[in-house]
This record gives structure tokens, C-alpha cells and sequence, in this order.
């Protein structure tokens, strides 16, 4: 599943091609992927024009320049790519968005859990998901002190409270194990046993693996491509995440694995002390 790194390289690679571009043509394969309704959709993207991409968590917020906006989940296995209209249709194709380059935007997904949803600007501040998501890792509004403080009255296990959308933006599964990893915390503590070393540390590895994650372009396991279907380099770095029964970084026990919050995670039994 495409995480902050994942969403903000594809933001990125698509900037450069799709800015100041205009939507001449909205072909929709598969209406559930769409809100509004398909017609209503197509009409409000045709003749628009691209005026800024954000990013906010795991969501991708395209700004046209009239009064809405593009709001795009991947999910589990969306792709959103920019391309040539001559290369081969993906069969998991859904939507396209043909620009007045000639160029089309393409929306892949297998597994069809993503949405595209066109709002008005005005409700961006409103809409379910997006609205309640919590501090951006790499923000001046996540600091060190917020999130000691944040931690104290916790009572959830560390590994779920990080993949809390409403707590902090953007980590899933890989990202949450190398924090944990690297932080030298078993996934299993309670956010609110972390004494305050351990919490900085936590924090520092937050950010430290987005910052690299997004420095290597996201992880690429299955799926993941940027918004030119290039894939990522992160696969290459990761210290924990499906290293199961591989030498630990720090001490060469083998990693072990275990559910945890719902999630397999992968940690080691040495470094990270139930
Ligand atoms: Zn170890």
C-alpha cells in the first residue's frame, strides 16, 4: 500500500508533467471509482485546468483551477500515471484523463479499493478521511515535545497508534516497522510506557525513514510505481520491514514476526524488548 513516501514521489513526478495543463477528455471505465457520479465527474473535469498538486497524508489533492479539487486515495494497489496515449492500456485501467498535451493521466488499480473524489475547494476541510488526519511527520506542527506529551495518556499499543491516521499522517506498515526498528521499541508497547528517551528517539526515526523514504523515491514490493511508472528504491534500505528470520542490523539475531494491531509486523526480539 502506497504510504507518505510512495504518495508524495508520485505527487512529485507527476508536478513536473500535469501543472498548467488542461483536461480536454474524461474517459470513465469503472463508475464506482468515481464521486461524484460519472457524468457529474467527467463534466466537472472537462476544460479545467491543473493548478497545483498537494499532498496531505496518503492523499493526493489535485487544484484545478476553477472551484474544485481532485481527491485521490490509491489505497491498496492505485496507480495514477502519466503516459503517452499509445502505450498499451493496462486492462486495470478505470479512468483516463486525456490533457491538451496530448498525454494522458492514467488510473490503474487491481484491486479497485482506491477513489477518485471531485469536491467542491471548500469542503476539503470537511471530508471524511482528509478532514481528521493528524500532523504531517515532516511538519513544524510535529514536534518533540507534541508527541511526548501526545504519548503519555495512550493506552494503545505503539504500533497501532502510529498507523493512526488521526494521530500522526501517512506512516503504514513498512514505514511504522523501520521507525520501530530503528528506535529500538518493541511494536507491542504501550504508547504511554515510552519513557522520554525512547519517545525522541521514536520521533526521530518517524522522520528520519519518511525523509529517506521520500530521498529514495518510496518503496517499491509489489505494486507501488511513481506517476511515470518508474518504480521506487526504498525495497533497498529497509531494515525490518519483511526481514523475517534475516540477521538484525544491530545485534544478527534473526527477526521475528508477529501480528500485531491486525498488521504482521517484524521486529527484533533482542533490540526491541517487549
Ligand atoms: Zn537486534
Amino acid at each position: 500500500m502506497p504510504e507518505l513516501p510512495e504518495v508524495e514521489t508520485v505527487r512529485r513526478s507527476l508536478e513536473e508533467r500535469i501543472l498548467d495543463k488542461v483536461i480536454a477528455r474524461v474517459q470513465i471505465m469503472m463508475t464506482k471509482m468515481v464521486r461524484p457520479g460519472a457524468e457529474e465527474f467527467a463534466h466537472g473535469l472537462v476544460c479545467e485546468t491543473i493548478e497545483k498538486l498537494d499532498r496531505r497524508g496518503k492523499y493526493l489533492i489535485i487544484h484545478l483551477t476553477g472551484d474544485k479539487a481532485l481527491v485521490v486515495h490509491l489505497r491498496m494497489t492505485g496507480r495514477l500515471i502519466y503516459c503517452h496515449p499509445d502505450r498499451p492500456l493496462d486492462k486495470h485501467t478505470h479512468v483516463i484523463l486525456t490533457l491538451d498535451d496530448g498525454h494522458q493521466i492514467r488510473y490503474v488499480d487491481i484491486r479497485q479499493f482506491g477513489k477518485l473524489q471531485l469536491i467542491p475547494k471548500e469542503e476539503l476541510g470537511v471530508l471524511s478521511g482528509l478532514s481528521t488526519l493528524g500532523p504531517e511527520p515532516l511538519s513544524d506542527d510535529f514536534t518533540k515535545e507534541g508527541f511526548k506529551k501526545a504519548l503519555r495518556n495512550k493506552r494503545t499499543k505503539i504500533k497501532a497508534l502510529l498507523l493512526d491516521q488521526t494521530f500522526i499522517a501517512g506512516l503504514g506498515n513498512i514505514y511504522v516497522d523501520e521507525a520501530l526498528f530503528r528506535a529500538k521499541i518493541h511494536p507491542e508497547r504501550v504508547a504511554s510506557t515510552l519513557n522520554p528517551r525512547e519517545a525522541v528517539r521514536l520521533y526521530t526515526a518517524v522522520r528520519d525513514v519518511i525523509a529517506e523514504g521520500i530521498e529514495n523515491r518510496g518503496t517499491t514490493l509489489r505494486d507501488y510505481v511513481d506517476g511515470t511508472g518508474q518504480m521506487g528504491g526504498y525495497q533497498h534500505h529497509l531494515r525490518a520491514y519483511g526481514r523475517e528470520n534475516m540477521p538484525c542490523y544491530y545485534c544478527g539475531r534473526p527477526l521475528e514476526r508477529k501480528v500485531v494491531a491486525g498488521r504482521s509486523s517484524t521486529f527484533c526480539p533482542k533490540c526491541q524488548k517487549a
